[in-house]
């Protein structure tokens, strides 16, 4: 089966929730075989959300199961904060996501030279404590694009699963699955989050999977999933992760 649990409707505000524009990401799905759609806008667009204008959508795409949920940006201490933005809707599922390492928002394109200031361990070790306290947090149903960090194609000298031990343990740990994202493939890096190498270990761990494209626009729903899927079952997974109302169900792949 395929899922797409990582779309963002509003994309970075270029479109709305209203019923027309999320009818056209859900008949991308349809013509694409996908059989549930997460709707994850990220958490500082959660104020423009509308639950019936989703709905209404839905209800013209009797083939396709609509979720509902938001992408949480993830920071260290903010524990309070990120807790009311997670209790704000009856979500179906939150993806715990981490783009920042304090201030600096490491995916954005416009502060790329700050890599320069990094030795490359070190940064992969940072952000991989970043991702390690997001699963001990409670307060999230999958982490999303496990290796976000290899974005702009700066790579590690140390393996990756190696600098990762530590936050595949605490996933582990707090049961959560991870994200096969297949964005990556759009980024300088070319790749899909997480490489093969760390899905093999989570996969090693019994860290359940998920899918996701992260369409920001409704062409791109459901995007090289079917890449995502092969990658998954080449590693040896059978069964997928799927959410509804906050509690994970697996799936045949
Ligand atoms: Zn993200
Ligand atoms: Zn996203």
């Amino acid at each position: 089966m395929l899922v797409d649990y990582h779309v963002h409707a509003m994309g970075h505000g270029t479109s709305r929730h209203t019923p027309e524009e999320i009818a056209l990401y859900l008949a991308t799905a349809a013509g694409r075989g996908i059989a549930q759609v997460g709707f994850a806008d990220h958490d500082w667009y959660l104020a423009d959300y509308d639950l019936t204008a989703i709905k209404a959508a839905a209800g013209r795409f009797p083939g396709v199961q609509v979720r509902l949920g938001v992408e949480v940006d993830f920071l260290l201490n903010a524990g309070e904060r990120l807790q009311a933005l997670v209790s704000r809707y009856p979500f179906d599922f939150v993806i715990g996501s981490v783009h920042q390492l304090g201030e600096w928002g490491f995916d954005c394109v416009e502060d790329v030279e700050r890599y320069q200031e990094w030795d490359p361990d070190v940064l992969y070790r940072e952000y991989f404590r970043h991702v390690a306290a997001a699963a001990q947090s409670g307060l999230f149903s999958f982490i999303g694009h496990l290796d976000l960090i290899k974005i702009f194609n700066v790579r590690s000298r140390q393996p990756v699963a190696e600098l990762a031990a530590e936050a595949l343990a605490a996933i582990r740990q707090a049961g959560l699955p991870c994200e096969i994202n297949t964005n990556g493939l759009n980024k300088p890096v070319k790749e899909i989050y997480p490489q093969r190498s760390l899905l093999e270990r989570c996969f090693a761990l019994g860290i359940p999977v998920t899918l996701g494209s992260d369409a920001h626009f409704a062409a791109e729903v459901g995007r090289d999933l079917a890449l995502a899927r092969e990658l998954a079952w080449s590693v040896g997974y059978r069964k997928i992760a799927t959410f509804f109302q906050r509690r994970c169900i697996m799936e045949n792949l």
